[in-house]
């Protein structure tokens, strides 16, 4: 280990528990919750293997006046959700890390809508998070109930074993909405002077701490800025932090409300690493007792120093620990240069909330611990690791398979590159503005791939069908690609726009944007019909280059998919900063000299004069190379070749996340009965063992 970041690894004191060291994986929703049980307990459990001192659960509800279903918390009502997360405490105190559970209440946000109750809050004032709910303003007995259950919640999670149970206030929940004059205008003894608007929260956590007595630490989160109009800025923020020191063992701190989440879960795209401690650094004035920060922190001496500036004890991760589960243990081992950064692309927020389940862009393996049975680290030699294996193409997809084809023991892996560098679209990906951060998915793995003494990375080579069968490999996994559609196929019409060409100088696709081709005139016309980030990300580009850019979507508003990623308000103002003008609603379906013409939402006419259109419609996979090995199969079998697959956007153009995650897949199942398609997983149902089936 290098001896500077030796401090990360000092135990500390949380109350009556103590920390292995100083790395703290906080609360992150993950979709599993008390539903996916196993998978909690494996993706939790990995984590604490990986050195983290302590894992956490995602937001934990314990009354039904808090219940955000469809969306998948640990609820933690009974002794049921008590078994469920029994499982996960066991596989932290396996490896050694403590169990943190992040109970919480939701207040004036919920809409119950499958329990079905009222939100509650302390004032009737409308959510500012979803529209149509107005909470009730909770009588004294709301109150009184809503803490004890608060408090046999901390019991319960006391009994199934967690060391950490969680007053949860941060992003405007129950308690930050009771301190804040925004949420609380009550005129009884919890609202008014800031002591009073404390009450709540106080008084919660005296309750908790009278029911888990001195068996676990208390943890309070809290935001210290709210950012927005929450209503709670730093400086009550250390008051109340102050006040409440005595009954609190660890503040875990952080910016932004649920509104606003998307200052809190910083992208990359507009957050530096350690953004957070313009903030939450600043709060050891106002506490005796350790400090938990975050901040899209990878950088160990980043760490080290913030813990050597004395500004936090701990350094807290939700993100950096789901790219990578080992990160403590490559700092203790001193193989830094083996992190897998996180990118700060928030895909994991994405698949959590959008699709219901954690996945990584960075980490293949991210929620796939315990269904399909991936470990990040551990691999099991293939069956048929002598054979030689050639992957055509270092795009994402190609990269990771050559990299977990590696460390699954293959004798030789070769893969074979056309340009004079891997990354694939990610060489032009990060050139874009702000999205310099996601070229770390091909800087880890380079590095992977120089470690591994069993792969061989060949550029600046283009392989033919001719050169792959040549090539002497028994297995080929052709990982080619895909390309932007040069006549502007799109998803509304389905067929080319008229007049589209991406060979006449007036018509580009974004890949010749970055190789330098540019309109004759000063007027673009950037046209997305994909709606995430490369549409902006030209527009942006060139917008600064000076011309005069239009930014028209076929999509119902500009770049949804980042909605997705909490990074659409930002991206939307980044844009209107940089001068590009938006168009919203409008279908192009002709391009000529000088202009580009269409319909708008409504099916009116809309055209505007332009020097040239940027063409980000659909893209197209490239498989070619593919089709023709394929369609020979004798001439395979002649040359030795058992089995050719496809991956990546080669099988279809996807998101890189999911590219990443076929080449993994495919290099995990590669000696299973078919590689070519992805075994079945655990789903976790629940399967009553009910006969006859009831019948309504
Ligand atoms: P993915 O995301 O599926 O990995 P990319 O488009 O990012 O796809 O990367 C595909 C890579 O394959 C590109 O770097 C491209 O240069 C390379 N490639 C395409 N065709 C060939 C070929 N015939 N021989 C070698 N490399 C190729």
């Amino acid at each position: 280990m290098d001896p500077n970041h030796e401090i990360l690894f000092e135990p500390v004191r949380i109350g009556p528990k103590t920390l292995r060291n100083r790395f703290y994986q906080v609360p992150h929703c993950s979709g599993f919750g008390t539903e996916k049980p196993w998978t909690q307990a494996a993706h939790r459990g990995v984590k604490a293997e990986g050195g983290w001192a302590a894992v956490s659960t995602e937001y934990a509800p314990f009354s039904p006046d808090s219940d955000e279903a469809p969306l998948i918390a640990a609820r933690f009502w009974d002794e049921d959700d008590m078994r469920a997360l029994r499982l996960m405490t066991d596989a932290a105190h396996e490896y050694g890390a403590l169990a943190g559970l992040e109970l919480y209440h939701g207040g004036a946000h919920i809409a119950n809508n499958q329990t079905r109750v009222p939100a509650v809050a302390p004032s009737q004032l409308a959510s500012d998070l979803e529209a149509h709910v107005v909470p009730k303003e909770m009588e004294a007995g709301d109150i009184e109930r809503v803490q004890r259950l608060w408090a046999e919640g901390a019991v319960r999670g006391r009994d199934c074993g967690f060391d950490i149970v969680y007053v949860y206030g941060a992003h405007a929940y129950l308690p930050m909405q009771f301190l804040s004059p925004f949420y609380n205008k009550r005129t009884d003894g919890y609202g008014g002077a800031l002591k009073d608007r404390a009450r709540f929260w106080l008084e919660t956590l005296e309750v908790v701490r009278d029911g888990v007595g001195a068996d676990c630490a208390i943890a309070s989160r809290i935001a210290v800025d709210a950012l927005g109009p929450a209503g709670i800025h730093l400086d009550e923020a250390l008051e109340f932090i102050h006040l409440a020191d005595d009954l609190v063992d660890l503040w875990d701190v952080n910016v932004g409300s649920i509104a606003f989440w998307s200052k809190d879960s910083g992208t990359s795209r507009y957050f530096e690493e350690g953004y957070q401690l313009e903030w939450t650094g600043g709060i050891r004035e106002a506490t005796a007792k350790p400090i938990v920060g975050v901040g899209r922190l990878t950088t160990p001496d980043r760490m080290a120093s913030i813990v050597r500036g004395g500004a936090w004890d701990l350094i807290g991760a939700a993100r950096p620990s789901i790219a990578d589960p080992f990160l403590p243990q490559k700092i203790a081992e001193g193989r830094t240069d083996e992190i897998r950064e996180c990118t700060g692309s928030n895909v994991c927020i994405m698949k959590v909330d959008g699709f219901g389940h954690l996945g990584c862009i960075q980490n293949a393996t991210a929620g796939e611990e315990h269904r399909r049975g991936w470990h990040p680290e551990r691999f099991s030699v293939a069956s048929n690791a002598g054979k030689g294996v050639l992957v055509v193409g270092a795009g994402p997809a190609g990269m990771e398979c050559a990299v977990t084809l590696g460390r699954r023991g293959f004798e030789a892996v070769h893969v074979v590159e056309a340009s004079s560098e891997i990354g694939g679209r990610m060489r032009w990906i990060r050139r874009l503005p702000t999205l310099g951060d996601w070229g770390r998915i091909v800087d880890h793995r380079r590095v992977m791939l120089s470690k591994l003494r069993n792969v061989e990375v060949v550029t600046g080579r283009r392989l033919s069908a001719e050169g792959v069968r040549d090539y002497g490999a028994q297995i080929v996994i052709v990982a080619t690609g895909s390309h932007w559609s040069g006549e502007g196929v799109q998803s509304s019409t389905h067929e080319p726009i008229d007049g589209a060409s991406a060979s006449l100088p007036y018509v580009l696709v974004p890949e010749q944007v970055m190789g330098g081709k540019r309109p004759a005139g000063p007027r673009v016309v950037v046209y997305d019909a994909e709606g995430y980030f490369v549409g902006p990300g030209i527009a942006e580009l060139i917008a600064k280059e000076g011309f005069a850019v239009d930014l028209v979507t076929s999509l119902d508003v500009v770049s949804p998919i980042s909605d997705l990623t909490l990074e659409g308000p930002m991206l939307r103002q980044h844009l209107h900063g940089a001068g590009v003008t938006m168009h919203r609603g409008v279908t192009i379906l002709a391009i000529e000299p000088g202009r580009v013409s269409g319909e708008d939402e409504f099916g009116e006419p809309w055209a505007t004069d332009t020097d040239g259109v940027v063409l980000v419609t659909q893209q197209v996979s490239d498989d070619a190379l593919y089709r023709e090995l394929v369609a020979d199969r004798s001439a395979l079998e002649a040359a030795g070749i058992e089995a050719v697959y496809r991956i990546g956007d080669c099988v279809a153009p996807r998101m890189i996340s999911e590219a990443i995650f076929d080449g993994h897949r495919i290099a995990r199942e590669i000696d299973g009965p078919d590689p070519a398609v992805a075994l079945a997983f655990d789903r976790e149902r629940h399967v009553p063992d009910i006969d006859p089936v009831p019948t309504r």
